[in-house]
C-alpha cells in the first residue's frame, strides 16, 4: 500500500501539486499516492480528521487554509510560527507537525535556479498577505542590505514589520506605501501580491527596478502586468513556477527524507 498524501484547498482542481509529487515519487522510487481534496471553506478540520483516519501521512495546504492549518497542528516549525501559516502538515499518530516551505522554495528558485544572490541586495517585497509572511524571515536570513515591504493597505505592511525582528546580518525590514516608492530603487523586486490573478496592475513606478534588477512574480502561468512592466523596463522577469516546484520538493523532503531533483520537473511544467 502506498503512503497517502494530498493537497487540500478550496478550490483545488487547478493545483499542479499531484502531478509534481507524482514526478518526484517516480524519480526517487518512493511509494506514495498523492491526491487533491477540495475542502468546504468551514470544513478543514473534519476533512483532515477523515484523511488522517484513513491513514493519510501528510498534506499540502493551500488557499484559504494556510492559517487554519497552523491551528490544527500540535507542533509548529520555526518557519510556520514566523509565517503564522503552514503549507505542509505531517501526520504521525497523534502528532501533527506544521511547516512552511514557501520561503525555502523562493530562496532556492532565486539563488539556485536563477543564480541570483539575495545577500547584500536591496530587496523590495510587494504584498503583506500569507505569501509575504511566509517568505519574509527566510529572505531576512539570506542577509539583504535592505528589505522594504510595500503594500496597498499600509497598516498590514506595518504590522508585518512590527512582528518581525531583524535576522541574518541584522537588517530590519521597513514598511512603505506604494506612493512612497518613487525615488527608491532595488536589485530584487518580489511580487507577493495576488494582483496578477485578477489582471490588476500595481501602482509601481518603473524606476523601482535598478539596471541589473530581477523582477519575480510569485503568480505563475499568467502574463501579469507586473512582469510586463519589468520587461518593458528591460529587466529580467520571472514567474513563480520555480518556487512552486521548489516548495513542493521541500515538502517531499520533509515527508520522505529524500530531496528530489527539480530541474526536469520544472522544465516539463514550463514546456507544458
Ligand atoms: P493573500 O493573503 O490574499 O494576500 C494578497 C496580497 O495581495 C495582499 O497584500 C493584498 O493587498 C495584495 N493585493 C491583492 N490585489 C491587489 C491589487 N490589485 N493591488 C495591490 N495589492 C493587491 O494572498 P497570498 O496567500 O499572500 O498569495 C499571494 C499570491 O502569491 C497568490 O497569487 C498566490 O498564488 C501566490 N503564491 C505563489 C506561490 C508559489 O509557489 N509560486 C506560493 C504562495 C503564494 P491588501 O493587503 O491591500 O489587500
Amino acid at each position: 500500500m502506498p503512503d497517502r498524501y494530498a493537497v487540500v484547498g478550496h478550490p483545488v482542481t487547478h493545483s499542479r501539486s499531484p502531478w509534481i509529487h507524482a514526478c518526484f515519487a517516480r524519480a526517487t522510487g518512493e511509494d506514495i499516492e498523492y491526491q487533491s481534496i477540495d475542502a468546504p471553506p468551514d470544513g478543514l478540520e473534519r476533512t483532515l480528521d477523515a484523511f488522517r483516519a484513513a491513514g493519510g501521512r501528510g498534506v499540502n495546504v493551500t488557499l484559504p487554509f494556510k492559517e487554519a492549518a497552523c491551528r490544527y497542528a500540535t507542533e509548529l516549525s520555526a518557519r510556520a510560527r514566523s509565517a503564522q501559516a503552514a503549507n505542509t502538515l505531517s501526520f504521525e499518530g497523534a502528532r501533527i507537525r506544521a511547516d512552511n516551505t514557501d520561503g525555502a522554495g523562493l530562496l532556492r528558485d532565486l539563488t539556485v535556479n536563477l543564480g541570483r544572490a539575495v545577500a547584500s541586495q536591496h530587496v523590495l517585497l510587494l504584498g503583506a498577505g500569507g505569501a509575504a509572511r511566509g517568505v519574509l524571515a527566510p529572505l531576512l536570513e539570506a542577509g539583504p542590505a535592505r528589505l522594504v515591504i510595500a503594500n496597498r493597505t499600509l497598516a498590514k505592511a506595518l504590522a508585518l514589520v512590527a512582528g518581525c525582528p531583524g535576522a541574518g546580518r541584522g537588517v530590519r525590514p521597513e514598511a512603505l506605501g506604494y506612493e512612497a516608492l518613487s525615488g527608491e530603487s532595488f536589485d530584487l523586486v518580489i511580487n507577493a501580491t495576488s494582483a496578477g490573478l485578477t489582471g490588476a496592475a500595481l501602482a509601481l513606478p518603473a524606476s523601482v527596478f535598478r539596471r541589473e534588477a530581477l523582477a519575480y512574480d510569485m503568480v505563475y502561468g499568467r502574463a501579469t502586468a507586473f512582469l510586463a512592466l519589468a520587461r518593458a523596463a528591460g529587466i529580467a522577469a520571472h514567474d513563480g513556477l520555480g518556487m512552486l516546484v521548489e516548495q513542493a520538493a521541500e515538502s517531499f523532503y520533509l515527508w520522505r527524507g529524500v530531496r528530489p531533483d527539480t530541474a526536469a520537473v520544472l522544465a516539463a511544467l514550463r514546456a507544458h
